[in-house]
């Protein structure tokens, strides 16, 4: 009986706790309380969020940041695909609980959500047929694709005034554009080239040494969520002084990866 009523109380007492942390909006509660860490991701971008052949699993860069959030957390995690165009709709509408999906962090997008430290960082440049682009007067009066909603877009345009920005739902596509003449250049960041660049025929292809800006990768969260938000900066934090995040960095970009890129960065708390 007294065994009973204990459970009985306990259930309230759970109850009671889920409830309230819902109504006061405590986004880091409810995931606990639903044991699950719904992702954004991106799955078709090597080595950020792409499908394993071998395993058929989403893996990459951004899926080993949200593993290691939902593994401190002690939830399971849950990969949704999202564009660049999708990412912050989907985060809006409640889908998602967080976006991992090679996104910039900047002012603008600023004022819709809030983003953690800087967890990645890189810059934009250009994918062209090797020896085609020498200097940005190269794309002049080009087509150059890229994806919607990214700032790949707008700094191309700011870049390159008189080119034509053709815009694709993801970064595959438009490399399929390029291979097949219809646009002189694919462009977005660095570290993106590097995986798309690294999936076409030996030699073709190359990154020429153009950076037309710098590009934070933040992860995305709802505003208002204060505690997922700092549980999230408190975790990264962490990671870097472990030792983890580098780990991650060098399974996905070090010298013997398909992508091999410099660690220009360490995660620091954002003044
Ligand atoms: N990092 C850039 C952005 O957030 C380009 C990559 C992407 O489209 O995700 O827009």
């Amino acid at each position: 009986m007294r065994k009973m009523l204990l459970i009985v109380l306990s259930v309230l007492l759970v109850g009671t706790f889920v409830a309230g942390a819902s109504l006061a909006g405590d986004k880091l509660a409810d995931i606990k309380a639903k044991g699950v860490l719904v992702a954004g991701i991106k799955d078709s971008l090597p080595p950020f969020g792409f499908i394993d052949q071998k395993t058929r699993t989403i893996v990459g860069y951004d899926i080993d940041f949200v593993n290691a959030i939902a593994a401190k957390l002690g939830v399971k995690v849950e990969l949704k695909p999202v564009t660049s165009a999708t990412r912050m709709p989907q985060l809006q509408e409640g889908n998602i609980d967080i976006i991992a999906a090679t996104m910039t962090k900047n002012p603008e997008r600023a004022k819709v959500i809030d983003f953690s430290h800087t967890y990645f960082f890189t810059g934009q440049k250009f994918l062209t047929k090797k020896g085609a682009v020498k200097s940005l007067k190269d794309l002049a009066g080009k087509k150059i694709g890229t994806a919607k909603g990214s700032t790949s877009e707008k700094n191309a345009a700011k870049a390159i005034p008189t080119a034509t920005i053709l815009s694709f739902d993801d970064y595959p596509q438009a490399v399929l554009a390029l291979t097949q003449g219809k646009v002189a250049a694919v462009t977005t960041d660095e570290s993106i080239l590097a995986g798309l660049l690294s999936k076409l025929p030996k030699g073709e292809y190359e990154i020429p040494d153009i950076r037309i800006s710098d590009e934070p990768y933040g992860l995305g969260i709802r505003k208002g969520n204060e505690n997922l938000l700092n549980f999230v900066n408190k975790t990264i934090l962490e990671m870097e002084k472990t030792g983890e995040a580098k780990r991650i960095f060098d399974r996905w970009f070090g010298p013997n990866s398909d992508t091999p890129l410099y660690r220009t960065f360490t995660i620091t708390a954002d003044k």
